[in-house]
């Protein structure tokens, strides 16, 4: 580690041990944050508030910092970030903090890095077995519907019973486990209440999508028209297509099987196979009907839905190319 200023060395051991106890008298009491995105924090307990919400998204976090430039009170520090999301997705990425010391103590700082890398870095999905796990928990812990069932969060899902059409009708309310400004949309259940999704479940929603349009054939130079479902848009225009709405038909034929409570769940290729979005769902069929573990609804975790799908898994590769697993509707 290059030689800081102590007020610079306490501020990594802080974070790094998130020590907040420690951290505020780091800081001039009338210190000021500028974040990237024009994000400004004036005042010491301003400036404090912004640090437990970014650091959220990773358990396992550590600032590197390896290099310090000093000019006069100014000290600009690179650092690597590396971490680990509460799914276990590796996350790392540079960043630069440049502070201005007034009387041994933090005035200013200014901290860069590359926003969106980030996001997307943290919401890339983890290892499937501790998604799984995530999933479970956290219908164990937040959703008054499995807190009635009383379910073990240590529980394998497959000892686990089925969760029917009939549960979630009947109360959807009781399956939501977040509430308020952490809601990014709602899903409307046929007149019958709705299911909220978090943020990183809208997020992950566009990247299912965009996904199912490539194995339909989605891409640049094509046209695909609007099936006017939630970031269905966005992914048209991840994919690189042009968006179609207000009716006609497109250049590629798009069928997507997405049920309200589920979300995206499979899609037909150019062959007409229909191809499952495995690495987010755990399909199972049981009595010949199609039971999903959805790994994206953190908003109102399902486990073990029985969709009102009868259908069966259908071995093999497909000639479509496609590297996703095939199913079918009965
Ligand atoms: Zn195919």
């Amino acid at each position: 580690m290059p030689e800081f200023p102590p007020a610079i060395a306490q501020y990594f051991d802080c974070i790094n041990n998130e020590r907040w106890d420690a951290f505020p008298e780091v800081w001039a009491a009338d210190a000021e944050l500028v974040g990237v995105g024009g994000h400004h924090y004036r005042g010491r307990e301003n400036v404090l508030g912004y640090y437990p919400p970014v650091l959220a998204p990773f358990p396992v976090h550590f600032d590197d910092a390896y290099t310090c430039y000093a000019d006069g009170d100014v000290y600009t520090v690179e650092i690597e970030f590396r971490g680990e999301t509460h799914e276990g997705t590796p996350v790392s990425f540079e960043a630069v903090d440049v502070f201005t010391l007034r009387d041994g103590k933090i005035g200013r700082l200014t901290t860069w890095y590359d926003v969106d890398a980030v996001r997307d870095a943290a919401r890339r999905p983890g290892p499937r077995e501790t998604r799984i796990r995530r999933v479970i928990e956290r219908a164990a812990s937040r959703s008054p519907f499995y807190q009635g069932r009383g379910l073990d969060p240590d529980a394998e899902l497959s000892s686990l019973p089925t969760t029917t059409e009939a549960d979630v009708l009947g109360d959807p309310a009781a399956f939501a486990t977040t509430a308020g400004p952490a809601v990014a949309r709602l899903t409307w259940l046929d007149g019958q209440g709705a299911l909220p999704l978090t943020h990183g479940d809208a997020y992950d929603e566009v990247r299912m999508l965009r996904l199912a349009l490539e194995t339909a054939g989605a891409k640049r130079g094509e046209i695909v028209a609007s099936l006017g479902i939630p970031g269905f848009e966005a992914a048209v225009a991840a994919t690189g297509a042009t968006l179609l709405s207000g009716g006609g038909s497109g250049t590629v034929e798009v069928s997507i099987l997405a049920p309200a409570e589920t979300g995206p769940l499979g899609v037909e290729c150019a062959q007409g196979q229909l191809h499952l979005l495995a690495d987010d769902h755990v399909l199972e069929v049981i009595d010949g009907r199609l039971v999903t573990t959805p790994l994206c609804r953190r908003g109102a975790p399902l486990l073990r839905y029985a969709t009102s799908e009868s259908g069966s898994l259908v071995d093999g590769q497909c000639a479509c190319g496609s590297p996703l697993p095939r199913f079918a509707r009965a």
